[in-house]
Parts: structure tokens; C-alpha cells; sequence
């Protein structure tokens, strides 16, 4: 399912937050339209094909801003931070070889794990979201193995 948080952004306003407007939208509209789960650096180079005054730490400040309020997702994978616009629950399937991270909807793994794992955590933690991300190896990549 795929929603579109945009509408919620707050309306332009003639001030500088208006650039900031600007800036989000295009990172939300870039993210919305890949499946890639990039990087802030990719985000960067598509961003500022049409904002090109824009700079690699605006785009880095926009993106944890927009994470923290819940409107993408920020996935830390290997030390690397990686940006989802699906902020509705789903897993990973992350490709160890080329570094792809596939979309894995409401699988039964995933509902398995959630189910078992909400019921006991240590440490009186509770959970607010579960995210499973599997890894191995891509059809892609299956196929080098194999030829
Ligand atoms: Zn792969
Ligand atoms: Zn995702």
C-alpha cells in the first residue's frame, strides 16, 4: 500500500522554512518513487538534479528530521543508513552481495516473528514496530553463482 504523506507537509511559507518545503517534498518524491531503499548521497545526487544549490548535509539534516517525525523510514544496515518512504510495516530482504534491499510485504515470517517476539522481550522493553530484515543473496545475483 502505498501512501502518500506528502499532503501533510506543511504549507509553503515565504519565509526560509519554505525551502525547506521544497527540499522535503523533492526527497519524499524521489523516495516514494524507488524502491531502492538509497542512500543519503543518492538521494543527493537525484535532489540536486533539480535543486542543484542544494548540499549533501542539507540533505543529510532533512532526512533524520523526516525520520524522526515518522515520515520516511531510516534503516541502518553495515554502519550505512539507508532512507524508505514505506513507513508501513514490512520487512527486508537485504542482498549481501550487491547491497540491494528488496521490499518483503506482511510475509508469514514476518508475522511469525512479530507475533513471538512482542510477547517477551527482556529488559521490560516494549516495542513500538518490528522490522525484520533477512539476508542473502538476490535472484540477480543467485544467477551469477549458478553461470
Ligand atoms: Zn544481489
Ligand atoms: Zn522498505
Amino acid at each position: 500500500m502505498v501512501i502518500n504523506k506528502s499532503a501533510e507537509l506543511p504549507d509553503c511559507a515565504p519565509d526560509a522554512g519554505c525551502r525547506n518545503t521544497v527540499q522535503r517534498q523533492k526527497i519524499m518524491d524521489y523516495l516514494m518513487s524507488v524502491q531502492s531503499h538509497p542512500t543519503a548521497e543518492e538521494v543527493y545526487r537525484e535532489v540536486s538534479k533539480t535543486l542543484p544549490q542544494v548540499s549533501l548535509a542539507t540533505i543529510y539534516r532533512n532526512l533524520n528530521r523526516m525520520a524522526e517525525s515518522g515520515q520516511i523510514r531510516r534503516i541502518s544496515l553495515h554502519g550505512e543508513y539507508r532512507f524508505d518512504g514505506q513507513v508501513g510495516e514490512h520487512g527486508h530482504l537485504l542482498c549481501t552481495r550487491c547491497g540491494k534491499i528488496l521490499d518483503a510485504q506482511q510475509t508469514q515470517v514476518h508475522g511469525a516473528v512479530r507475533d513471538r517476539a512482542l510477547r517477551k522481550l527482556p529488559c521490560g522493553f516494549s516495542a513500538k514496530r518490528v522490522s525484520v530484515t533477512i539476508e542473502g543473496t538476490c535472484k540477480d545475483c543467485g544467477k551469477q553463482v549458478k553461470a
